[in-house]
C-alpha cells in the first residue's frame, strides 16, 4: 500500500515545494503501478473538459478575428482561427490516442510532457496573432486582447490543473505573451501591469497546484477503496470457493442479485433458474413433503422477511436433488441510501451432518440400545406429558410395569449374550401387544414400563395384563436352549391411582411388589391398601433398629430328624419379633424389610451368635442350621462374622450349618464361590435352601459345591396328591445324591408325607408333623420326649 510522504519540516521552503509537487503529481515511487492509471486519469481529466475549451476557443479566436478584421491580412486571420481551432482537435486527438489499454487506460511520464509540449504549442499558436495585432490596435482592442489573454490564461491554468506541468507550460507561454504584447504598448505602465501578471500567473499556478493536489488525494482515496473492495471481492470469492457456506443476497423483490457457482451447487439448480424466481418461491418448491418442521421453518423464514427482521441460526429442512438437506440461515436487511429496504444479505450453510449427528445423539438418548424401545429417560418425558394430557382431557391412560421372574438367573446361567437375547426377544413378545399410540419402555435390566391409553379402563387393562402373560408363557427359544419366562406385572390406573407421574410411578411399584409378592407370574393392580402396607414397612423399617437394640428378637429352633434312625440331627434356628404392640411377628414380613435396609446384617448376626451359643448346650451330634440371607452371604465380612461367633461360643465348626438360597449366588459368581469355599474349608456345612423354588438349575449345584440341598414344602405338601410333584422330589433326591448332597425335606406335616420321603430315599425331614419351631428353653424336655417316641417307632 503506497505510504503518504513524510511530512516536511516547516523552515525549508524547497523541500515544501518538492512535497507539494509530489504530492500533485503521479510517481512509481509513492503510488506504485497505480502512477500510470493515475497520469491516465490526469489526461482524460483534461479530455473530459476540451468540448467546452473548444467553445471557448471558437468564441475567443472568431471575437478577436471579427474585431481586428482589416486591421491584418485576412488571410492571416483566417489561417489563425483554423490553426487554433485544429490545434485544439489535434490535441485532443493526440492526447486520447496517448492513453492505452481500454479497460483501465495507462499514461507514462513522457506522454505527460508530450501533452504539456502540445499545450504549449496551441498557447504559443493561439498568443501570436494577438500579441502581433497588440501594439498597432488602440487602447479599446488592447483592452480586449489583454482581458482575452488573461481570461485565457487564467481558465486554461485551472482546465489544465489535473495535469499540473501542462498547466503551468500554458500559463507560462500565455502569461509570457500577455507580457510580450504589454512590453510593446505605447499605452500602459509597464511596470506596474507587469507586476500585476506576473501575480496572477503566480496564483493562478498556485492554484493549480491546489487543485492538483485534490485531485490526486482523490485519485490515491478511489485507488485504495478499490484496492480493499479487491481484496473484500478476493476474501469473499475464497470464501465461496472453499468453504461449505455461500452468501446470498437478494433485491426488495425476493430475487437474487447475482448467484456463485456454490449458491447454484446448493440448490441443485442452474444461475438461470436461479435467478429467474424469487427465494422464497424457490425454496417453497424445495421443501420436503409432509414435514411440519420444514412448514414451521419457512413460516419463520417468511416472517422473518416480511416483517424485515435478521435473523441466525434458521434451520430449515429441503429437498436437493431428491436428497434431505439441512440449511441454517442467517440474513440481515439492507437498506438504500434514503433508508428504503433494499432486499437482504445473508449467509447459508448446509449444516446436514451436523443435524445427523444431532438427531442420532437425540434418538440415542430416547432410545434403549438394546431393544430398540424407549428407554428411562424418554419414558419419564412420556409419562409427565400424558399425566398433564389426562389431567385436562380426563381419559384414562393405564401404566404397568413388566418385571421378569427369573431373569437373572437366566442371565447367570445362560451368559449375558444370551440375557441380551431374550430381553430383546421379551420386548418383541411384549410389543407385539402394544397398540398404536401407546409408548413402551425398558426402564434397565428386565423392567418394561408400558403407558397405554387403550388400557385406560381396569377391565381393558386387565385384559391387556392376561395377554402379555400369555404372550410370555411360551417358552423362548435361545440358540439351543429353551427357556420359560415368567413375568409379574403391577398396573396403576390414571387418574384413578395418581395424576402425577410420581404418584403414578409409586402406584404401579406398589402393584408390581404385590404381584411378586403375590406368586409371581401375575398381574395386580393397585389398591390403596398397598400404600398402607408400604407405609407400613416403612414404619417396620424405623422399629426394628431400636427393636434390635432393646432385643425384641428371639430365636426359635425347629427339629431335624433322620429319616433313616429317627434321630435328631439338628434344629433350625428361625427368628422372631416380640413386638411390644403387635404381639410376635414372623420373619417373612420383616426380614425383606430388614434385607431392603441392611439391617438383616446385624440382625442376622445376632441370631447366628445367639444359635452357636444355644446349641452348646445340646447333646454334641446335634447341628444347628442357620439362615444367611443374601444380603449377608455377600457382605464382605461374612466370614468372619461366623468365625467369631463359633470361637466366642465355643461350639466345633461341623455342628453349625448355613442355609442359603439360589438368590445369594447369582450376580457375583467368583465372590460367591470364595465365600462357600472359604466357609467349608473351615468345616462349616452349608445347605442350598428351598431348593425347587428358585432357578433350581443344576449349573448351580455343579459350580457351587454344598453339603445340604432342601426340598421345599410346596412339594412335600403335594406329595400324595399330585404325581409331578412326586416325580419332582424323585428327581431332585437321586440328582443330590449323584452330587452327593444329603437332602432335607420340609414342611413334613402328616406322617404319610414323611414315609413317602423315607421310600425315596430323602435323608432328613422337618415340619410341623415333628415339631413346630420351639424356644431355646423347650428343646431338652422336647428332646427328652422324642427318645421314647423314636424307640416306638413313630418317626
Ligand atoms: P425357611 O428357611 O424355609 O424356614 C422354614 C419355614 O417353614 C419356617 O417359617 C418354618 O416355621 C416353616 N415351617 C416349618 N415346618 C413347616 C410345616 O410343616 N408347615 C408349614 N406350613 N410351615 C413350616 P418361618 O419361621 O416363618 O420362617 C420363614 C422364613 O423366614 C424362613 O424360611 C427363612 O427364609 C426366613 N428366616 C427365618 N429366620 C431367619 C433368620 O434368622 N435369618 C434369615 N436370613 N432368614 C430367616
Ligand atoms: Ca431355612
Ligand atoms: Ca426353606
Amino acid at each position: 500500500m503506497p505510504q503518504p510522504p513524510p511530512p516536511p519540516p516547516p523552515s525549508d521552503w524547497r523541500q515544501r515545494l518538492t512535497t507539494l509537487w509530489r504530492e500533485a503529481s503521479a510517481s512509481e515511487h509513492v503510488d506504485g503501478h497505480n502512477a500510470r492509471h493515475f497520469r491516465a486519469r490526469q489526461i482524460l481529466a483534461v479530455v473530459g473538459l476540451l468540448p467546452m475549451v473548444f467553445m471557448g476557443n471558437l468564441v475567443g479566436t472568431v471575437t478577436i478575428a471579427a474585431t481586428f478584421w482589416g486591421q491584418m491580412p485576412s488571410w492571416s486571420l483566417c489561417l489563425w482561427v483554423v490553426l487554433a481551432v485544429l490545434s485544439l482537435v489535434l490535441l485532443d486527438r493526440g492526447m486520447r490516442g496517448l492513453l492505452t489499454g481500454t479497460a483501465k487506460p495507462v499514461a507514462t511520464r513522457r506522454d505527460l510532457h508530450i501533452v504539456s509540449s502540445s499545450v504549449a504549442t496551441f498557447a504559443v499558436i493561439w498568443a501570436a496573432i494577438p500579441v502581433m495585432i497588440f501594439p498597432t490596435t488602440d487602447h479599446l482592442g488592447q483592452l480586449l486582447i489583454s482581458s482575452v489573454l488573461v481570461g485565457m490564461m487564467c481558465g486554461g491554468g485551472l482546465i489544465l490543473s489535473s495535469i499540473p506541468i501542462a498547466a503551468c507550460a500554458y500559463v507560462l507561454v500565455m502569461a509570457g505573451a500577455t507580457a510580450m504584447a504589454l512590453q510593446r504598448s505605447i499605452y500602459v505602465n509597464n511596470v506596474s501591469i507587469l507586476g500585476l501578471l506576473g501575480i496572477w500567473a503566480v496564483t493562478v499556478m498556485g492554484v493549480t497546484m491546489a487543485n492538483a493536489r485534490m485531485f490526486f488525494s482523490r485519485l490515491r482515496t478511489e485507488a485504495e477503496a478499490d484496492r480493499q473492495r479487491q481484496l473484500i471481492d478476493l476474501l469473499l470469492r475464497d470464501f465461496e470457493e472453499h468453504a461449505s457456506d455461500w452468501l446470498w443476497e437478494i433485491s426488495h423483490t425476493g430475487h437474487f442479485r447475482h448467484v456463485s457457482a456454490r449458491l447454484a451447487q446448493s440448490f441443485g439448480l442452474s444461475a438461470h433458474q436461479l435467478l429467474k424466481h424469487s427465494f422464497t418461491d424457490l425454496v417453497s418448491t424445495m421443501l420436503p413433503a409432509e414435514s411440519t418442521e420444514a412448514a414451521a421453518a419457512f413460516d419463520q423464514l417468511q416472517s422473518h422477511l416480511r416483517l424485515g427482521r435478521p435473523f441466525r441460526d434458521l434451520e430449515l429442512p429441503v429437498q436437493v436433488d431428491g436428497e434431505l438437506r439441512w440449511w441454517s440461515l442467517m440474513a440481515k436487511p439492507l437498506f438504500d441510501d434514503r433508508g428504503r429496504a433494499a432486499g437482504w444479505r445473508g449467509v447459508g450453510a448446509d449444516v446436514t451432518q451436523g443435524r445427523i449427528a444431532r438427531d442420532e445423539m437425540a434418538r440415542l438418548a430416547n432410545v434403549d440400545a438394546l431393544t430398540g424401545l424407549a428407554n428411562r429417560h424418554c419414558f419419564s418425558l412420556e409419562l409427565a406429558r400424558v399425566c398433564a394430557s389426562v389431567e385436562t382431557s380426563q381419559r384414562g391412560c393405564a401404566l404397568l410395569f413388566v418385571d421378569l421372574d427369573n431373569f437373572k438367573g437366566i442371565n447367570d446361567s445362560l451368559g449375558h449374550a444370551l440375557g441380551d437375547q431374550l430381553l430383546r426377544s421379551v420386548a418383541a413378545r411384549i410389543k407385539a401387544c402394544v397398540a398404536p399410540g401407546d409408548l413402551l419402555a425398558r426402564l434397565g435390566g428386565d423392567e418394561f414400563a408400558l403407558l397405554s391409553w387403550q388400557a385406560g379402563d381396569e377391565a381393558s387393562a386387565a385384559e391387556l395384563g392376561d395377554r402379555l402373560l400369555a404372550a410370555l408363557a411360551t417358552p423362548c427359544q435361545l440358540e439351543d436352549v429353551r427357556v420359560e419366562v415368567r413375568a409379574s406385572i403391577g398396573m396403576a390406573l390414571a387418574p384413578r391411582d395418581g395424576i402425577s407421574p410420581q404418584t403414578l410411578l409409586q402406584s404401579a411399584d406398589l402393584a408390581l411388589y404385590a404381584a411378586k409378592a403375590g406368586g409371581r407370574n401375575t398381574h395386580r393392580f393397585f389398591v390403596p391398601v398397598m400404600g398402607e402396607s408400604a407405609r407400613a414397612r416403612a414404619r417396620l423399617q424405623q422399629e426394628m433398629g431400636v427393636a434390635l437394640a432393646d432385643e425384641q428378637f428371639a430365636v426359635h429352633y425347629q427339629p431335624q430328624v433322620s429319616t433313616r434312625t429317627g434321630q435328631v440331627v439338628g434344629f433350625e434356628a428361625l427368628v422372631r419379633w416380640q413386638h411390644q404392640e403387635r404381639g410376635l411377628i414372623g420373619p417373612n414380613e420383616f426380614i425383606p424389610v430388614a434385607e431392603e435396609t441392611g439391617q438383616i446384617v446385624p440382625l442376622g448376626t445376632w441370631v447366628l451368635r445367639q444359635a452357636c451359643k444355644v446349641a452348646m448346650q445340646w447333646p454334641g451330634s446335634i447341628r444347628v442350621a442357620v439362615n444367611l440371607s443374601a444380603v449377608q452371604f455377600r457382605s464382605h465380612s461374612v466370614v468372619d462374622i461366623v468365625e467369631q461367633a463359633l470361637a466366642d461360643s465355643g461350639l466345633p465348626p461341623e455342628r453349625l450349618e448355613l442355609e442359603i438360597t439360589e438368590s445369594a449366588l447369582i450376580d457375583d459368581h467368583e465372590g460367591a464361590q470364595a465365600t462357600l469355599a472359604a466357609l467349608r474349608s473351615r468345616g462349616i456345612r452349608v445347605a442350598l435352601d428351598d431348593f425347587g423354588t428358585g432357578y433350581s438349575s443344576l449349573a448351580y449345584l455343579r459350580r457351587f459345591p454344598m453339603d445340604q440341598l432342601k426340598i421345599d414344602g410346596m412339594f412335600v405338601r403335594s406329595l400324595d396328591s399330585d404325581p409331578d410333584a412326586q416325580a419332582v422330589v424323585t428327581a431332585i433326591i437321586s440328582l443330590a445324591k449323584a452330587l452327593r448332597l444329603e437332602t432335607t425335606a420340609e414342611g413334613v406335616e402328616l406322617p404319610e408325607q414323611m414315609v413317602m420321603l423315607r421310600a425315596l430315599g430323602c435323608d432328613q425331614v422337618q415340619g410341623f408333623w415333628m415339631a413346630r419351631p420351639m424356644p431355646a428353653n423347650e428343646i431338652a424336655a422336647f428332646l427328652a420326649r422324642m427318645e421314647p417316641a423314636r424307640e416306638n417307632g413313630l418317626y
